[in-house]
C-alpha cells in the first residue's frame, strides 16, 4: 500500500472512531491547502472538524490562511516544519523551494534520520545559523521545557528578515502561567499536570509545561525577534472559530 493510502486509511479509521452522529455538520470551505472543499464536523472536539479533502484541522487551516497572508512567495522559501506529516507538510512539500521536517525522537540521535524523518530537539537544533526563510510549527512549544531557549534557536536558524508562523493554545490571559518545570531530568509540577494527546504515539500523552498568555509576543522579543504579533485569522469557518496564529520576524541583519 502506498504511503498516501496508508495515511488516508489512518484518517478514515480515526474519523470513524471519534464520530458523534449528533454533532455532524457540513459547510463550504475554501481550504488554504487544497482549494474548494467542504468542512465536516464529526464531533464536538476541536480536532473533530476537518477539511474533507486534505484532512486539515482548524489549527492547520488557520496557519494556512496566515501563511498566505504573510508568506506570499512560498515558492522562493526554504522552510523548516517541526512535524513530519499532515496537510501542512504535504502543502509545503508541493509549494516551497525546499522543506526540512523533523520530529522530537529522543531515542534517535539528534541530526540523524529514521525512516526519512530528522530527529531534532528544538532547544538545541543541529542546523547552521540562517538556514531557513520560514519556520512553522503547530501546538509544539507548550510541550517544550525551556521555550526561551527554543525560541532563540528558531531565531538563530532563520535568515535575516525570515518569518516564523506557529500556533500554541492561547488562553486569553495577560501573562503566561508555568505549569511544570524540568531541572536536571526531574519534573516539578507547579500546577496540576495537564496533558495533550501525542500525535506520534497512539495512546500516549505529552505534558503541557505552560499556558501561554498575550505576553508571548514579549517572550519572542526577548529571544531576538524584532517583531511579533498575534494574527487574528479573519476567516469565518462557520463550524468552528479560527485559531489565532503567532507571527514573528527575525532581524533584517
Ligand atoms: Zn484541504
Amino acid at each position: 500500500m502506498r504511503a498516501r493510502d496508508v495515511e488516508l486509511l489512518r484518517r478514515l479509521r480515526a474519523a470513524c472512531a471519534s464520530f458523534e452522529p449528533g454533532a455532524l455538520a457540513i459547510a463550504r470551505l475554501r481550504c488554504p491547502f487544497c482549494g474548494p472543499s467542504l468542512l465536516v464536523r464529526l464531533n464536538r472536539d476541536e480536532h473533530g472538524v476537518r477539511c474533507m479533502r486534505c484532512g486539515a484541522s482548524v489549527i492547520h487551516l488557520s496557519l494556512g490562511v496566515a501563511l498566505h497572508a504573510h508568506m506570499p512567495d512560498i515558492a522562493a522559501s526554504d522552510v523548516y516544519e517541526l512535524s513530519a506529516r499532515g496537510p501542512l507538510v504535504a502543502y509545503l512539500r508541493r509549494h516551497a523551494r525546499s522543506l526540512i521536517v523533523s520530529e522530537y525522537l529522543p531515542e534517535v540521535p539528534r541530526g540523524t534520520h529514521r525512516n526519512g524523518v530528522g530527529s531534532e530537539d528544538v532547544q538545541c537544533l543541529t542546523f547552521p545559523d540562517a538556514s531557513f526563510d520560514l519556520v512553522t510549527h503547530t501546538e509544539v512549544l507548550e510541550h517544550v521545557p525551556d521555550d526561551s531557549r527554543a525560541f532563540r534557536e528558531l531565531r538563530r536558524v532563520l535568515r535575516p528578515g525570515g518569518v516564523m508562523l506557529f500556533t500554541v493554545p492561547l488562553h486569553g490571559a495577560e501573562r503566561t502561567v508555568e505549569r511544570a518545570r524540568l531541572r536536571d531530568g526531574a519534573t516539578t509540577h507547579l500546577l496540576s499536570p495537564a496533558y495533550h494527546g501525542d500525535p506520534l504515539r497512539a495512546g500516549q500523552r505529552i505534558l503541557v509545561y505552560r499556558d501561554y498568555g498575550r505576553d508571548i509576543v514579549g517572550r519572542l522579543a526577548e529571544a531576538g525577534f524584532t517583531r511579533a504579533l498575534v494574527h487574528s485569522v479573519g476567516v469565518d469557518f462557520r463550524l468552528i472559530k479560527a485559531r489565532n496564529v503567532i507571527v514573528a520576524y527575525a532581524p533584517n541583519r
